[in-house]
């Protein structure tokens, strides 16, 4: 039995002294042994952290005590330990870098749609389903008939308009992998004259959750150790080739040069007549990592200390 878990939240509300908040959550982080990251901003906080069952049962009782995260949903998945290793806690100015700034989805964002919900009117007519997170994302799994955009990061977001264009008089559902960037990315859309905009509260996450994620295709790409998740349990397929051989693969690894690290799926038979490498060149790169048949090389831990920034003793 697993006796861990992951969860994944957000929640657009104010915070009136981002520092002094972070101080006080971070220190109620090491106490629970918690490891992962969270941002916290005036405009809210977004978060995804490790921990065991009991841990992260006490967490989530902790952010919901406070009154400003009383519409906080949490994720939460089943893993057999960590999927971190280390604890960030920062303040930054946004809790998901948007260059939408001035949008407030409080005040005003696409409509929520539940995982049931999504599910029922995504194959309508007349709708379109809206990925909104970045190609290597939606390289590795989108929902069916999926509108993708060419993306590297959601800053980008609004230079890609142009391409949204001829869907402005059509019913749009937009997803990502847990929510938060279709806060902003719906009430952008509503912003530039989109007038039917709805978004899948909790993200590909939730629907996994409870809608089983029929026709999530390939898997999801996720922040943590793992990854990419398992997604659907109803109608599996994989989407996603070899960076080496083209052949149809979803296992995602880092190329074994560390200068080069590129991130692509590679199939199990490239991996080891490769060595774990992208290319020739990066094969014979002379720090090239040793293989070891997983292509994930974990971050070293030197100089890591989880009471950075904490003032009290
Ligand atoms: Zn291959
Ligand atoms: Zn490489």
């Amino acid at each position: 039995m697993d006796k861990y878990q992951i969860l994944l939240y957000y929640c657009y509300t104010h915070i009136a002294s981002p520092d002094e908040y972070r101080e006080e959550h971070h220190l109620k982080c090491l106490d629970l042994g918690l490891l992962g990251r969270i941002i916290i901003a005036e405009e809210g906080i977004n978060g995804t952290v490790s921990g065991t069952v009991e841990s992260c049962c006490a967490y989530m009782e902790y952010v919901k005590s406070d009154r400003r995260f009383t519409s906080l949903d949490f994720k939460i998945e089943s893993h057999d330990g960590h999927a971190f290793q280390k604890l960030y806690v920062r303040v930054k100015p946004e809790i998901v870098h948007s260059s939408l700034r001035h949008l407030n989805p409080v005040t005003r964002t696409g409509i929520h749609l539940s995982p049931k919900q999504f599910k029922e009117l995504k194959d309508q007519e007349d709708v379109v389903v809206l990925d909104v997170r970045s190609n290597y994302e939606h390289q590795v799994g989108r929902f069916k008939n999926a509108v993708t955009i060419d993306m590297e990061n959601f800053r980008d977001f609004p230079e890609k308009m142009k391409e949204l264009e001829h869907l402005k008089n059509k019913k749009v559902l937009t997803y990502c992998t847990g929510g938060i960037k279709c806060e902003k990315a719906s009430a952008y859309l509503l912003e530039q004259g989109f007038k039917d905009v709805y978004q899948l509260h909790g993200g590909i996450i939730k629907y996994g959750l409870e809608e089983g994620g029929e026709d999530f295709e390939g898997k999801c790409y996720v922040f943590d150790g793992r990854v990419v998740a398992d997604i659907n349990k109803v109608n599996p397929v994989i989407i996603s080739t070899c960076y080496v051989c083209g052949t149809l693969s979803d296992r995602m690894v880092n190329c074994a040069n560390p200068v080069c690290n590129r991130h692509e799926p590679m199939c199990e038979a490239c991996g080891e007549k490769m060595e774990g490498a992208c290319s020739e060149e990066c094969k014979e790169h002379p720090e090239k990592r040793p293989y070891d048949g997983t292509g994930s090389y974990p971050k070293e831990l030197n100089g890591y200390d989880p009471y950075l920034h904490v003032k009290r003793s």
